[in-house]
């Protein structure tokens, strides 16, 4: 019995015929750019995070990388953002203009604080991008009020974490996003949030896309316009753009499995609780911790673990797969020395770069191979 990380086609066999469907009638209206069908998954999404507006783009990336250009950054002026999450993160910082500032992270969720952004602010901080790591929201509330009283944006990359949300404490909460039940989602709690469609997402498409959401007006219409070129008017260019759009079969695909997603993400957590249960008792291995008030999505379920590089050769070689996300710091990358990072400026980030591994949680898993995957984790610390 082999355990994947992840297995999209078991996904695909539970809603084939929806999907078919909706890919067929895109085809028959041969309107494959933005559109119709990329607009109602605007609207779905807006709906779905209660926010104002969302701009489907390119690619995860791209909507991280247009709203920042939408900032119209200044030369000098800075991003602050962990060193600790997937590159693009950073790579859109950098694109966008901005100079990236590393920020350490909280040992026990992997996330950003307001204290661990406050340490690195600066008078040129510019924004700040809180991730939320593996399908958990950082704590934004105390992150939002730093960024609002220090006058900078807060972009949230929500790439890993759509569906997330968290309860929000005090009163300065952005307009209409806060449920009667008291939860804002991740994407609606900063200015802006960033989503990815990568296939390995929560929601995933057949190839790339992403999403922006927005509460204020003129930001989501200037994102709007920097996807097309610059302008909404064809031929008429009030910012130098690019083409960032997303197309109709990605948004239609989407919209069935947006129909999905609840459920899918219900599973998730179920499955998390019995990696929970099962390794509870193994000394040497520390299971995720979910914060009190946030509602965990796990786009991966990351533990700290003893021995990993054998631990993972010996789940390797019973079929059972699992990765490393993420295995060496930003602050220590090649592309960025110039930014000077140096070994033990954010000891948090390093040490979890050493020990972290992520195990399968995609809701086609099952009970069977969840079971298996724990034995064998014993069975290796016994
Ligand atoms: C996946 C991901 C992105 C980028 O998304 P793409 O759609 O692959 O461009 C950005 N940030 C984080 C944290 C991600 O996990």
């Amino acid at each position: 019995m082999n355990v994947p990380l992840l297995d999209l086609k078991a996904q695909y066999d539970s809603i084939r015929a929806e999907v078919e469907e909706a890919i067929h009638q895109v085809v028959e209206s041969q309107y494959f750019i933005l559109g119709p069908e990329v607009e109602g998954l605007e609207r779905e999404i807006a709906g779905f995070l209660q926010v104002p507006h969302a701009v489907g783009c390119a690619s995860g990336t791209d909507a991280l990388l247009l709203p920042l250009k939408a900032l119209d950054p200044q030369p000098g002026e800075e991003v602050i953002l962990p060193a600790f999450t997937f590159f693009a993160t950073a790579g859109a910082v950098w694109n966008a203009g901005f100079t990236p500032v590393f920020c350490d992270i909280d040992p026990v969720t992997f996330n950003v604080t307001a204290e661990t952004v406050e340490a690195v602010w600066t008078e040129r901080t510019r924004a700040v991008i809180p991730v939320h790591l593996f399908g958990q929201m950082a704590p934004m509330a105390p992150i939002s009020a730093l960024a609002r009283a220090r006058g900078a944006v807060v972009v949230e990359d929500a790439a890993q974490a759509i569906g997330a949300r968290q309860r929000w404490p005090g009163p300065d909460a952005p307009e209409g996003a806060v449920s009667d039940e008291g939860w804002i989602m991740a994407g609606a709690a900063g200015d802006v949030g960033a989503f990815s469609f990568f296939p390995t997402k929560n929601l995933g498409g057949f190839g790339d896309g992403g999403m922006v959401s927005a509460h204020d007006d003129e930001l989501a219409e200037r994102v709007a316009k920097l996807r097309v070129h610059g302008g909404r008017q064809m031929y008429h260019h009030e910012m130098v753009g690019t083409n960032s759009r997303l197309d109709a079969l990605q948004a239609a695909v989407l919209r069935v499995k947006l129909r999905h997603l609840q459920g899918w993400t219900e599973v998730r957590r179920q499955n998390a609780c019995r990696y929970h249960e099962g390794l509870e008792e193994v000394e040497q291995v520390t299971p995720p911790s979910t914060l009190e008030g946030n509602y965990h999505v796990y786009n991966q379920y990351t533990l700290r673990v003893e021995e990993r590089d054998r631990l993972r050769e010996h789940l390797s070689g019973k079929g059972i797969g699992s990765g490393v996300y993420y295995p060496k710091p930003l602050h220590l990358q090649e592309c960025f020395s110039e930014l000077g990072g140096t070994e033990g400026e954010l000891p948090v980030t390093e040490q979890a770069c050493r020990e972290v591994m992520s195990l399968p949680i995609f809701p086609e898993l099952g009970e069977d191979r969840l079971e298996r995957v724990v034995e064998e984790i014993r069975e290796f610390y016994r």
